[in-house]
């Protein structure tokens, strides 16, 4: 479940990564149409048919300005680079067929096709491309090897112009599988908490967000639990760091057996962790609170042969009685975890409810807040 939030908050980082992507496809397009221009206007260079070539470069031209800048598909999507590649893929052949067809020095440009596809659309569409610009060979060198297409020394030719283009495909399909592993797994790190595997507080807080968008939009409510161990100072001096460690470890094990698989725990400082419980009013917070509670006192660490007794203090927020943003979620929930161990720790409090502006309250009749039992 974990790691499926962790995907969820990820997506838009991956969308950042393909809008990245997308950028670097049109500069492709536009330097395959410079280079395409350069050929057209170099001296002594092969043409066929001028009006085939200005033509071609011209609806290639106001393709990418349509499909790009026009914007009538709006959203990036890997099929839309896809879509991209297979109009490069056309635009190329149909430049070769006029300036000289497997002869023509343009043959190079199906490399552009390859490195995108490798780079941004991983193997077996990279593959995929590379039987396409194979038919498109083939289909360009039909006259010429007509009467010998399954000959040896077609063969030959063909690997000869086309292991350029298998290696790149190979290096580039390489280098973007190992660029991707290595980027998931510096987005793992950066979203865990290598002590306890929990969420980091940098994911928590793009988990609260998230979490506050979706409340907002289908007017839905959540609440936070903010959960601080008591007195781990004392068993670091009395047993030391690596038996508090312990103890953090019991804390994040045993709170997390007590959640829903829709609720997350992440450890956002030394002793302290957040429960981010959705679709959960301030009722259900408090009996969750309370069965953590239960859970935690009945738990125990044995160290240096002593049993020792673990208690949490706890404060409750809840989205949207408690604040609408999360700087007045997260410091009301501290508050109440302030009044929690004032109180004398082992003990959960709940969030004062802020005051409702004249316009909520004609939507919105609050009933009284539930108490925490004592
Ligand atoms: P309180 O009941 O008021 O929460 O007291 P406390 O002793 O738990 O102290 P507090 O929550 O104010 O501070 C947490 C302490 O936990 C501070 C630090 O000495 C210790 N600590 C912070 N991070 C770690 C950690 O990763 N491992 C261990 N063993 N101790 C930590
Ligand atoms: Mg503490």
């Amino acid at each position: 479940m974990a790691q499926l939030l962790l995907k969820n908050a990820n997506t838009d980082i991956d969308h950042v990564e393909l809008k990245g992507f997308s950028r670097s496809v049109a500069e492709l397009e536009w330097l395959l149409l410079v280079l395409a221009l350069l050929y057209y206007v170099a001296p002594d260079l092969y043409v066929e048919t001028n009006l085939a070539i200005i033509g071609g470069m011209l609806a290639y031209a106001i393709f990418v300005i349509s499909f790009r800048y026009l914007n009538f598909y709006r959203k990036e999507s890997r099929w839309k680079i896809a879509i991209e590649t297979w109009v490069m893929v056309a635009f190329i052949t149909w430049m070769l067929w006029f300036t000289g067809k497997i002869e023509s020095p343009l043959l190079n440009l199906y490399l552009l096709v390859i490195i995108t596809s490798g780079l941004t659309l991983g193997k077996l569409m990279t593959l995929l491309e590379l039987i396409l610009i194979t038919c498109c060979y083939l289909y360009l060198g039909h006259e010429q090897y007509s009467n010998m297409i399954f000959s040896m020394m077609h063969f030959s030719d063909m690997m000869a112009k086309f292991s350029p283009f298998l290696l790149v495909a190979y290096l580039t399909t390489m280098l973007s599988a190992d660029l991707f592993y290595a980027r998931e797994s510096l987005k793992t790190l950066a979203q865990t908490d290598e002590m306890t595997g929990l969420f980091n507080r940098r994911a928590f807080n793009h988990l609260l967000e998230l979490e506050i968008s979706k409340a907002a939009r289908y007017k839905k409510h959540f609440s936070l639990l903010l959960i601080d161990a008591d007195n781990l100072k004392t068993t670091n001096d009395q047993y030391g760091h690596e038996s508090g460690d312990l103890l953090i470890r019991k804390i994040a094990d045993t709170v997390e057996t007590n959640l829903r698989t829709s609720d997350t725990i992440s450890r956002v400082g030394g002793d302290e962790f957040i429960v981010l419980m959705p679709e959960t009013d301030l009722a259900a917070a408090i009996d969750t609170a309370m069965r953590i509670k239960r859970s935690i006192n009945e738990a125990s660490l044995i160290l240096n042969q002593d049993r020792i007794a673990i208690s949490v203090s706890m404060g409750i927020s809840c989205y949207p009685v408690h604040g609408m943003d999360r700087t007045e979620l997260l410091q009301n929930a501290d508050h109440a975890l302030y009044q929690s161990k004032n109180k004398g720790r082992n003990t959960i409090s709940a969030a004062e409810v802020r005051p409702v502006n004249a316009e909520e309250q004609d939507t919105d009749p609050s009933p009284p807040p539930p108490q925490v039992p004592s």
